[in-house]
């Protein structure tokens, strides 16, 4: 099955609200469609932009008409009560925003984020209709210690644990390497394939083939013009998480068109 590549930048805690604004302008004027959905072939990826909450209604509301779809980093589980500090499902999308990333190798290693929360934030998501982009990935000394397979089979079951086969159409998961992400370390092409296949077949024993067939997964960690190519040609690789590339709009536009099938 022909899977549609999808881009998204996490711009983790960077950008005001002009400057993210002026970042998403300068996205715009380098992508080969300038921006404008009408212009966008088949083949162009799914484009999001995830900012930190403060500038999601701005730039949601300027990205409205165009083929740039915004997302978040996080989300609570309840829809509103006293939840100090927390933004709910509801919230983001009364905000404009469509995406949302859950369960962040960052939020998980400072904020205390488990399998067990990212699926109450999961569910919380999906059932709102946003698309829910789950990240899971291994460290250094579990990949060093040969688990790196039994933490992303851990984090995906327990994550997504009782999602029917109709939710996970709104899931898109990541795989990315804790070891990798801003290190300058990146996974080889060979790496991150096998551990994405191993995913996919994840998927087929939770869910059924048509899930697992259907539903994309994103390579993250140091992913750069130089080596998205390389990694988004291997077939389980269906679009890239990037953090520190997202943030200059000459990279991300790099990465995206590398993305287009020739
Ligand atoms: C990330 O934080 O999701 C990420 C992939 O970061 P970077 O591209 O900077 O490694």
């Amino acid at each position: 099955m022909a899977r549609r590549k999808l881009i998204a930048g996490n711009w983790k805690m960077h950008k005001n609200v002009a400057e993210g604004l002026a970042l998403v302008h300068d996205i715009k004027a380098a992508l080969p469609c300038g921006g404008d959905p009408e212009q966008c072939g088949s083949d162009m990826p799914e484009i999001v932009v995830c900012p930190p909450f403060t500038a999601l209604a701005a730039i949601a509301a300027e990205e409205e008409d165009s083929c740039i779809w915004v997302g978040a980093q996080n989300v609570h589980w309840a829809s509103g009560g006293a939840f100090t500090g927390e933004i709910s499902a509801e919230m983001l999308m009364a905000a404009g925003v469509s995406h949302v990333i859950i369960g962040h190798s960052e939020r998980r290693q400072h904020f205390g984020e488990t399998d067990a929360t990212v699926n109450q934030r999961v569910k919380a998501a999906v059932g709102a209709y946003l698309v829910t982009i789950v990240c899971v990935g291994e460290t250094l000394a579990e990949r060093e210690a040969g688990d790196t397979m039994d933490v992303c089979e851990r984090q995906i079951r327990e994550g997504l644990a009782g999602l029917s086969s109709e939710q996970m159409k709104n899931v898109v998961i990541a795989y990315e390497p804790v070891w990798a992400i801003g290190t300058g370390k990146v996974a080889t092409n060979d790496q991150a394939q096998e551990v994405h296949a191993f995913i996919r077949s994840i998927l087929q024993s939770m869910f059924d083939s048509a899930t697992a067939d259907a539903t994309r997964i994103l390579y993250g960690g140091i992913m750069k013009p130089e080596n998205a190519t390389g990694l988004l040609a291997n077939p389980d690789i269906d679009g890239g998480l990037i953090g520190g590339a997202s943030l200059k709009a000459a990279d991300f536009v790099a990465i995206v068109t590398a993305a287009i099938p020739s």
